[in-house]
């Protein structure tokens, strides 16, 4: 029976990229290293964060884990493609970050991706206006996709938010965020992590 206790230490990764395409991006640590540590290591594990993300509720990624264990194959597939988006996602914001234009292969996936997501989104009417949303996320294996994916189209349509988007100066982090600062003045994914020690190599190095 699919338990959503089982992964507490989902919990306990930060969401410091400001955007959910980012902290998605941000779900290897030391990204940007040969040593980097994949936390998506299962079909649960994804679904897992989602809901840790707030792109799912508690009974659609319940729902979403009793799916997975009656197709395992296709759970399996699933997550294949979720890592291959992210690294997209990982790969487009890095080039931006680094002032370079993003590879049309990267590109391309997210293209894939966003035809998928179109399919699911609804209008949906409100008191005074229509909002869009993406229905029924707990019906296909992939339905917590198409809320990343429109994550990643707001940052890359918005020159202003484009210009924000930043990667930790801590090497090799590699963990991106959009920096919402008054003076543009963020430089790491949090002080209590890079940016600390930082200062401590700063310390030793003014000592020697
Ligand atoms: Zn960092």
């Amino acid at each position: 029976m699919a338990d959503l206790n089982k992964d507490k230490d989902v919990y306990t990764h930060d969401l410091i990229g400001e955007r959910l395409c980012l902290d998605f991006a941000n779900t290897v640590s030391w990204h940007d290293s040969k040593q980097s540590q994949e936390w998506l290591t299962s079909y649960e594990k994804l679904v897992n964060w989602c809901l840790h993300a707030d792109i799912l509720k508690k009974q659609q990624s319940l729902l979403l884990l009793k799916k997975a264990e009656e197709r395992p194959s296709e759970a399996k597939k699933v997550l294949q493609q979720a890592i291959e988006l992210r690294e997209s996602i990982f790969q487009i914001f890095s080039s931006i970050s680094n002032e370079k234009r993003p590879t049309s292969k990267d590109l391309s996936i997210l293209n894939s991706a966003l035809v998928n997501a179109y399919k699911m989104m609804r209008i949906v009417p409100e008191e005074n206006k229509f909002s869009l949303d993406f229905l029924n996320r707990e019906e296909t294996l992939d339905g917590m996709l198409p809320p990343i994916v429109q994550s990643t189209v707001n940052i890359l349509i918005s020159e202003k938010e484009l210009s924000r988007v930043k990667k930790c100066e801590g090497d090799p982090c590699g963990w991106l965020f959009l920096d919402t600062s008054r003076n543009r003045s963020r430089r790491w994914c949090s002080m209590a992590d890079c940016g600390n020690r930082a200062k401590a190599r700063r310390f030793y190095h003014n000592k020697k």
